[in-house]
């Protein structure tokens, strides 16, 4: 259900409405768009009797929300989502006319490498930097991560090189630390469907970074991020990185076709992992064209200055001087559509 707001709206008629679907024992999320508030209720499983709603001073309606993800919906706020994030180098932004670009190492491997990759991705613009400390891997003996110790070199990235931070937390302790080092939570393809992490992710303060299941549909994807929404954190950024499917000249099938089906059924920002998409560095740059010609609101790149010797997707890391060219070529093509760089 979802209470529409008149555009002169009041603040305090729009508290009022929240205190009374509250104490109908039901959860509201007031989100402000452009022309108006939409408040959304979750927490009911029948009807909801809006009678009570429906003649409070600045309503204009209540209205039923068919799909079952709400909060992630167009029909709550017909306008993109966008995302804010600060840096010390400036504030990026997802969904809205500048595309933004995570980019940096797979995993946080020593200081020592960080230092020269995120040299490298400050030195070409980008703003945001990820590099995971807790690392997700098929084989229990694959390197795991320097869990909080990566944390910290990762807080050393910031303060050095002025960028934001993008990292992966995989169960609710590192989402602890994670939420105290990182500029954006990331969560990984493998976590998409960990319900409780998603709610977890929710309760945070900070921008989640929620990547597609690695065989997830569009439904459970955006129910997904439903769980994040539910619990009151509204900043999530989509990540398309890539399905299982029976190819195999490639890791994964990138599935640009999702980013427009995203953008007309949902309001978040959406963007492009085109490094674990193809699993391949030759791959990386022609995707990561595609993803900006077809809409995408950012891109997502694994870098890595000496990829040969990776602890983690070495064979998908470009190199620097690669990434230089793909924020070149990026920028480019986001001007033919209309869009700009962060
Ligand atoms: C990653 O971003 O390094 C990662 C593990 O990605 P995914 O969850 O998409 O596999
Ligand atoms: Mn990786």
């Amino acid at each position: 259900m979802l209470v529409v707001m008149q555009s002169q709206a009041t603040e305090a008629q729009v508290r009022a409405v929240c205190e009374q679907i509250e104490s109908l024992g039901f959860r509201a999320h007031p989100i402000p768009g452009e022309g108006r508030t939409a408040i959304g209720i979750t927490g009911n499983s029948g009807t909801v009797d809006t009678g009570s709603l429906e003649s409070m001073p600045g309503v204009v309606e209540c209205i039923p929300v068919s799909k079952p993800y709400k909060l992630v919906s167009r029909d709550i706020k017909s306008d993109n989502t966008i995302v804010r994030i600060p840096t010390p180098c400036g504030e990026v932004t997802f969904g809205g006319k500048a595309i933004g670009i995570v980019a940096g190492t797979c995993a946080v491997e020593t200081r020592e490498q960080v230092f020269a990759i995120a040299e490298r991705i400050r030195t070409a613009g980008g703003r945001l930097f990820r590099g995971g400390a807790f690392k997700p891997r098929t084989s229990p003996y694959s390197f795991q991560g320097l869990g909080e110790e990566g944390l910290k070199i990762l807080a050393e990235v910031r303060e050095r090189f002025g960028l934001g931070i993008v990292t992966e937390a995989v169960d609710d302790d590192s989402l602890d630390l994670v939420e105290k080092y990182a500029d954006v939570i990331q969560l990984g393809a493998r976590n998409m469907q960990n319900f409780s992490l998603l709610k977890r992710a929710g309760r945070a303060r900070k921008p989640v970074l929620l990547k597609r299941g690695l065989a997830a549909t569009l439904d459970e994807f955006l129910m997904a991020a439903e769980y994040v929404m539910s619990e009151g954190n509204y900043q999530v950024i989509l990540c398309e990185r890539g399905i299982r499917t029976f190819a195999d000249h490639t890791r994964n099938t990138l599935d640009l076709s999702v980013i427009p089906a995203v953008q007309r059924l949902s309001h978040l920002p959406i963007i492009v992992d085109p490094s674990h998409g193809t699993g391949r560095r030759n791959k990386v740059l022609p995707l990561s064209r595609a993803a900006v010609a077809v809409g995408a609101d950012g891109l997502l790149i694994e870098v890595h200055h000496d990829p040969s010797h990776a602890l983690s997707d070495g064979p998908q890391s470009i190199l620097p001087d690669e990434f230089d060219r793909l924020v070149r070529e990026a920028r480019d093509i986001a001007a033919i559509i209309g869009r700009t760089l962060n």
